[in-house]
């Protein structure tokens, strides 16, 4: 192995091939839940240096693992523990190649920072919508290989509705030029959208050409007292029908996930916490194109029939920017809040939003009734149909041997209710490691057969990321 990390010293430069000191930052996952051992941190600069990384490792037969932010959470951008694969930092490639405003498009390397490609759309005078809370350290190219979401899909879709075009090293060491650009091109299979979401296992995304917006003129932001989960899926619907387009985001938590936040972070003024008629408040936002008064106008209009409807039972409107950023950011607290309060067990769940409150109805009740005291965390993009159906230890007790003796089987009491109600175990967060047997289990065998056929077919030598999304072996 001396002689490849030769050749990948040749290839980048000495300083850019990490194989001691403290590598944690990338061999531990986000959540610390795993800590592998590389070979090396490899970390070119260039596509044609991935390309020559890539080469060098598959003559040496050592496998590959491409890492942007190391902010994924199902355990897909670490090394494995053998000590023999290649951690390729996507971190260095963070150039805006290209504006094209007639294009309304962005020419992005694979390792730029997502805010800074939000702030560099934003200076061109362009918004760039994906929005997500680990948006200080994620990459463009990590959130293409997740098809990551985020808080605006319910207007703008996920990672993959916004990019035109690729630039890829295969598993050859070749590099595939797709950036172009274009809004229609029927020329065959669609080898983008096959990237998008492979979580680097047919190959390295090293550029990308994403779509612009204009700016919005206005961008309102309300939170809302609601009911039941009903009531919101209600409301759902009347901000469809009242904005339109304009609907932009529209968030759900229950009262425990709030009162969470409540108390680790007291700081934060979270409406309407602990009270009784607000089992769940709503996180709304609209983008208006006209002006404030018109956002606010059909706000308004939105909040009274809403009122009027009795799904409502009270409401906030931010007055100006600060609140509105203050309003998401108690959203985006729940997770930090979560962790504040132990270990729990997490899930990225999609259902048919018409189906969501019969699923939770269910699954709260039999979780209660398989493990008593069990606390349930329940929040996330409802106008996406994407809950984040967390389970946090009882409050008495040891929650790492609560995690230790029950994970296995609250995830099958969940996904097993996912999978009867007709939805998906993972809706923005991958496969990696961590969900590798669901697929296997949940995913219908004739996809799985596909899904394989495309990895053997791509990568014959099985060095990319091996292991991750899916074995090729059959389960035994
Ligand atoms: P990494 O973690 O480095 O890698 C993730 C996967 O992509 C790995 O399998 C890796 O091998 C592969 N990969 C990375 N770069 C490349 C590349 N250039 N080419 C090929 N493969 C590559 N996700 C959502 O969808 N919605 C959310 O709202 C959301 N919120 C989050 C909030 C927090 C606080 C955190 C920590 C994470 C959140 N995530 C969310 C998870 C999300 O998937 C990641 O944050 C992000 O998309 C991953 O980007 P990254 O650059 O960190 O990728």
């Amino acid at each position: 192995m001396t002689d490849l990390i030769d050749q990948l010293r040749a290839i980048v430069g000495a300083p850019h091939v990490l194989t001691e000191g403290d590598l944690t930052a990338y061999e531990q996952d986000w959540r610390k839940r795993e800590r592998g051992k590389a070979l090396a941190v490899v970390r070119p600069a260039s596509a044609q240096q991935v390309a020559d990384v890539v080469k060098a490792c598959a003559a040496a037969g050592s496998s590959l693992v491409p890492q942007g932010g190391n902010t994924g959470l199902a355990v897909g951008g670490i090394p494995d523990a053998s000590g023999t694969q290649v951690l390729l930092s996507l971190q260095r490639m963070n150039a805006v190649r290209d504006i094209d405003a007639a294009n309304l498009t962005m020419t992005v390397e694979a390792g730029c920072i997502l805010q800074t490609l939000q702030e560099t759309a934003e200076k061109a005078g362009f918004l760039f919508p994906l929005s997500l809370a680990a948006e200080g350290s994620c990459t463009i190219g990590g959130n293409l290989a997740t098809n990551a979401g985020g808080t605006q899909v319910v207007r703008y879709g996920n990672t993959r509705d916004l990019c035109l075009g690729l630039e890829v090293v295969t598993p050859q060491g070749e590099i595939w030029e797709g950036t172009s650009g274009l809004r229609k091109d029927n020329t065959g299979y669609d080898l983008r959208d096959l990237l998008i979401g492979s979580e680097g296992t047919l190959g390295v995304i090293t550029a990308a050409t994403m779509k612009l917006y204009p700016m919005p003129a206005a961008q309102l932001t309300a939170w809302a007292a609601v009911p039941s989960l009903d009531h919101a899926v209600t409301l759902l619907g009347l901000a469809h029908k009242h904005l339109g387009a304009g609907l932009t985001g529209f968030e759900v938590m229950g009262q425990f996930a709030l009162s969470l936040v409540g108390k680790h972070m007291p700081q934060l003024r979270v409406p309407f916490l602990g009270e009784a008629a607000a089992p769940y408040c709503v996180l709304l936002e609209n983008s208006d194109n006209e002006s404030e008064d018109h956002a606010r106008a059909r706000f308004e209009a939105l909040l009274e029939t809403a009122f009027e409807d009795g799904c409502v039972t009270d409401a906030v409107v931010a007055e100006n920017l600060t609140q509105a950023h203050q309003l998401w950011h108690i959203r985006e607290s729940i997770p930090l809040a979560q962790a504040e309060e132990g270990l729990n067990i997490k899930h990225d769940i999609s259902i048919a939003v018409s189906r969501i409150p019969a699923f939770v109805a269910d699954t709260d009740a039999l979780l209660q009734r398989e493990i008593p005291g069990v606390r349930l965390v329940n929040f996330g993009h409802l106008g996406d149909g994407n809950l984040h159906y967390n389970v946090q230890a009882p409050a008495e007790g040891d929650a790492k041997a609560f995690l230790r003796d029950e994970e296995e089987r609250v995830n099958t009491l969940v996904y097993d209710a996912v999978e009867k109600f007709g939805g998906s175990f993972s809706a923005e967060h991958g496969v990696g490691e961590l969900k590798v047997h669901k697929l296997e289990k949940h995913k219908s065998p004739v996809a799985l057969g596909m899904m394989r056929a495309i990895k053997r077919g791509l990568d014959p030598q099985n060095i990319m990321n091996p292991g991750r999304v899916l074995r090729l072996e059959e389960a035994s």
